[in-house]
């Protein structure tokens, strides 16, 4: 019936205008919803009705989960050089999809063999799909997805490897439960080890 169904519909629209209003209503006298506090409280599952925000000056939180073009995760000694946990074993490039990931292998000046560090790393961003594949198949927790989504440019971005360069510590805050559990597999393996070698 044509009438039941516009009457439910204009229902559905009443429900999300009220309840906007009173989700302000509720936090009337605390800070507003346009505090970072209202943004992710209205952006959770416990936020009602519709909401905006002033963007770019006001941003909706994002979960941990979210992922955008990746980075390489390294780790800082007491001197401050960075030693990047990538290994370019290459797997990365092997399964990314657009195959927009370059790597160069880094090799032993004496020798000119192979070593397991990356001379060159580049991503082109434009034509990364933020799927993940990279990130979920590196054996080395050594490439993350990101939490940056502000990359619009007029130009072409690819990333190299200083660009693409982060330290563990901000890995740990965008993705605090992931790395915890990371941490907790290689300091399992780590004690495994030592056990084997006791
Ligand atoms: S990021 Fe990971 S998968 Fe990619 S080359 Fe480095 S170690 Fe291998
Ligand atoms: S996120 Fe996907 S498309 Fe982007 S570099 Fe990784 S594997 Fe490739």
């Amino acid at each position: 019936m044509y009438g039941k169904g516009i009457l439910k519909g204009l229902g559905v629209s009443a429900r999300h205008f009220i309840e906007t209003y009173l989700d302000d209503i509720r936090w009337l006298g605390r800070k507003r919803y346009g505090s970072p506090e209202g943004i992710a409280h209205r952006a959770s599952k416990k936020g009602r009705g519709i909401f905006t925000v002033q963007y770019p000056e006001e941003k909706v939180p994002v979960p941990e989960e979210f992922r955008f073009v990746p980075f390489l995760v390294y780790e800082s000694n007491s001197n401050g050089d960075k030693s990047y946990r990538c290994t370019s074993c290459g797997i990365c490039a092997k399964v990314c999809p657009p195959q927009c990931i370059w790597i160069v292998r880094n090799s032993d000046p004496a020798t000119g063999r192979p070593i397991p560090d990356p001379a060159e790393f580049y991503i082109d961003a434009d034509i990364c799909m933020n799927c993940g594949l990279c990130a979920e198949y590196c054996p080395f927790d050594a490439i993350k997805m990101d939490h940056n989504y502000e990359l619009a440019s007029y130009g072409r971005v690819i990333f190299d490897k200083e660009k693409l360069g982060k330290p563990v510590a901000y890995y740990e805050s965008i993705r605090p439960a992931n790395a915890a559990k990371e941490n907790a597999a290689r300091a399992a393996k780590e004690a495994a080890r030592a056990a084997r070698a006791d």
